[in-house]
């Protein structure tokens, strides 16, 4: 039975150049924010409880308007939940067909908001990137063109990464991209190796 293991960690901790790490390695790779995305622009169902939640203007020529999303949900968690309760069933249901499709020892779901929505119980093997908090800042703001400001008000919404690694089984420190590549490699091993002598 292939394993599920959780990717996840904060704000430009490097969830996604991990992924890449471990997709060259063989491991297939699902990103939840991503196919989320993907499944707010093309489920009709979606998109019609969305308008019904925010108003027409969540869509403008058919397009998901994420600035006007994220510009009302920043300051409404309520708002925010209500628009995870739409979007991620719908996802879950996406992620198990997907998984259904695969047979390798174990797959990679990258997640960023694993523990804030109490998923660990879903994982087999949970993996935490962390990253000095100046390095993700600066790497958010070259991504993103955001403000430094606006990056540290992103950061004060999310757990803390110390809480984050104490539920964690493995944890990858992502400062430089050789020690990010090394500690990925071993991890992949170590995964394998408890796949192999379970
Ligand atoms: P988010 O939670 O915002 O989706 P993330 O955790 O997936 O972010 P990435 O997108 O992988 O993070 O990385 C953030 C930015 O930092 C990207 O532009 C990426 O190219 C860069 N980056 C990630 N890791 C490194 C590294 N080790 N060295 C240099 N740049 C890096």
């Amino acid at each position: 039975m292939t394993k599920i293991v959780g990717l996840t960690g904060g704000i430009g901790s490097g969830k996604t150049t991990v992924a890449k790490i471990f997709k060259s390695l063989g491991v297939p790779v699902y990103n939840s924010d991503e196919e989320a995305k993907l499944l707010m622009q093309s489920s009709e169902v979606i998109k019609q409880e969305l308008i019904q939640l925010l108003g027409k203007e969540c869509y403008t020529d058919g397009q998901l308007n994420r600035s006007f999303i994220s510009s009302i949900v920043f300051e409404d968690a309520v708002l925010l939940e209500k628009i995870n309760a739409i979007v991620h069933p719908k996802v879950a249901t996406h992620f198990e067909q997907w998984f259904s499709q695969q047979n390798a020892p174990y797959i990679i779901k990258e997640v960023a908001i694993l523990f804030e929505t109490k998923s660990q119980h879903l994982f087999d093997f949970i993996i935490t990137i962390t990253a000095p908090l100046e390095i993700r800042i600066q790497r958010v703001m070259e991504r993103d063109q955001k403000t430094k400001k606006e990056v540290q008000a992103i950061i004060d919404k999310q757990l803390p990464d110390s809480e984050k690694i104490i539920q964690s089984n493995f944890v990858i420190n992502n400062t430089t991209l050789l020690e990010m590549e090394s500690n990925s490699i071993l991890i992949h091993n170590k995964i394998m190796n408890l796949i192999n002598n379970h």
